[in-house]
């Protein structure tokens, strides 16, 4: 039987960065395996941020946490891990392989030239000037702790190992070869397993959107309610398509609205037109226009109106304007005739208008659909791994990494870093134990 003192299991990007840690914190002697069940490394990273790999973001290790990991506990347990293995920890390592970077305006870090496979090939060099043995098409069935020992069983071969490292990813995008083995493996194992569901997924609505607005984008308070008075919004894009709506803020939504619909039910979502107002202040310029500018046509003054107070050119320029595809459905949601003008209006109507802007109805949600979406959310209870060590808590020597623990970052290359910053550590500590 081939025996290897660390075993890593999955050669994403946090399985392949815990070996090179291990490499990097170990003797030359220690035997390091990777068992990979598709044919090369990296799958997912090759096909990360549409090809181009969001690979991290930029920011200090607190502001990344803040941005990126918006449920306490989650940060909390990340914490230890992005301050050790940081986004310069990364990007210095991808420099030793000549990979560039480009920072954009928004914080997002691409590989220069947007190619993902640039990423993937410069692990897979480093891997091999690491002498990592990878071993590949080989899909782990089982893990067993016998004495002091693992047992790894695969389709056609049986390994012990003095350590394993499980880095088998989440749920989603199931074709990529993240089934959910590492969950079963690691509950076999005694490890309590938060059900996967939905994160980063586009939203699908029961009754899809007009064709008309489909590619339509809009800069909104995306709200979701349940019928019992439960709801989670967010601000930023979201984008009509022909099934629902995408774009970030319908993505950094998906995960709370699953949960939502699973513990609520029917659950509806509305857009808030214009955000930065309250609804005291929108009715207040609803008023100022009626009054100084009664002549002018409701519609063409939504087609201009900046959504944001008026501070002046940036402003406008930053929050833009309610698209002018969606000034029909405002209207007709209204009950508004489409050539009013603000001196024709009656109170109940500047009302309804008020209301409409307010909480323009985009329809019921269904269920958000699990394997579509960047990221499963849910995994290895966090509470029973060190967050300093990334070792089980339930069975010595097994240390856990990635997508498989019960974290979901925002998008914006947070769920690579977090990959690659556990990953890390996982294999600093298991090299340590040798
Ligand atoms: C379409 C898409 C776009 C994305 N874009 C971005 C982005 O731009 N920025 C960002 O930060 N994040 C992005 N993500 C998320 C990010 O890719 C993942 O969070 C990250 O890759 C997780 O790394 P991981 O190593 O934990 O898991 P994975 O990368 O999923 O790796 C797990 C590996 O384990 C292997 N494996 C599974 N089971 C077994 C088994 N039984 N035996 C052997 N091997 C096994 C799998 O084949 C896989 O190679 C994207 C995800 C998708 C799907």
């Amino acid at each position: 039987m081939p025996h290897s003192s660390i075993l890593i299991i999955g050669g994403g990007a946090a399985g392949m960065m815990a070996a090179l840690a291990a490499r990097q914190s170990s003797a030359t002697a220690t035997s390091i395996t990777l068992l990979e069940r598709n044919g090369r490394t990296g799958t997912k990273i090759r096909i990360s941020g549409g090809g181009k790999c969001n690979l991290t973001h930029t920011g200090s290790p607190p502001e990344l946490l803040a941005k990126g990991f918006l449920r306490r506990n989650e940060a909390r347990f990340l914490r230890n891990a992005i301050y050790t293995f940081s986004n310069s920890d990364l990007l210095a390592l991808l420099q030793t392989q000549g990979v560039e970077t480009d920072e954009r305006a928004d914080g997002k870090v691409f590989p220069l030239g947007g190619e993902a496979s640039v990423v993937a090939r410069a692990f897979e060099e480093l891997l091999r000037e690491a002498k990592v043995e990878q071993i590949f098409a080989s899909r782990v069935e089982r893990v067993e702790r016998k004495g002091e020992l693992f047992v790894v069983t695969t389709g056609r071969e049986t390994f012990t190992a003095d350590s394993v490292i499980l880095a088998t990813g989440g749920v989603s995008y199931s074709q990529t070869g993240t089934t959910g083995d590492g969950l079963r493996i690691a509950r076999k194992l005694g490890h309590t397993i938060k059900e996967p569901s939905a994160a980063l997924a586009p939203l699908y609505t029961i009754k899809a959107p007009p064709a008309a607005l489909s590619g339509v984008s809009l800069r909104a308070t995306a709200l979701v309610a349940s019928g019992g008075g439960r709801s989670v919004e967010r601000l930023g894009d979201l984008l009509f398509t022909h099934r629902g709506f995408s774009g970030p803020a319908a993505l950094s939504l998906s995960r709370d609205v699953a949960e939502l619909l699973r513990e609520c039910g029917l659950c509806r979502l509305y857009a808030d037109l214009f955000p930065h107002h309250t609804k005291a202040e929108l009715e207040a310029q609803l008023l100022l226009q009626t009054r100084k500018n009664g002549a002018q046509m409701v519609r063409k003054f939504l087609q201009i109106a900046p959504i944001a107070p008026s501070l002046g050119e940036w402003e406008l320029a930053a929050h833009g304007t309610i698209p002018t595809a969606l000034v029909p459905f405002i209207m007709r949601h209204s009950a508004l005739g489409e050539d009013v003008t603000w001196s024709g209006l009656k109170r109940e109507e500047r009302q309804s208008l008020l209301a409409v802007l307010k909480r323009f109805p985009l329809g019921s949600v269904r269920e958000v659909p699990l394997d579509q979406g960047e990221i499963s959310a849910g995994g290895v209870a966090l509470l029973e791994v060190n967050p300093k060590t990334m070792e089980s808590r339930v069975v010595p020597n097994l240390f856990l990494c990635g997508e498989l623990l019960d974290y979901a970052g925002e998008i914006g290359g947070f769920n690579l870093q977090a990959a690659f910053s556990t990953g890390w550590i996982a294999g600093v500590h298991a090299a340590k134990k040798c």
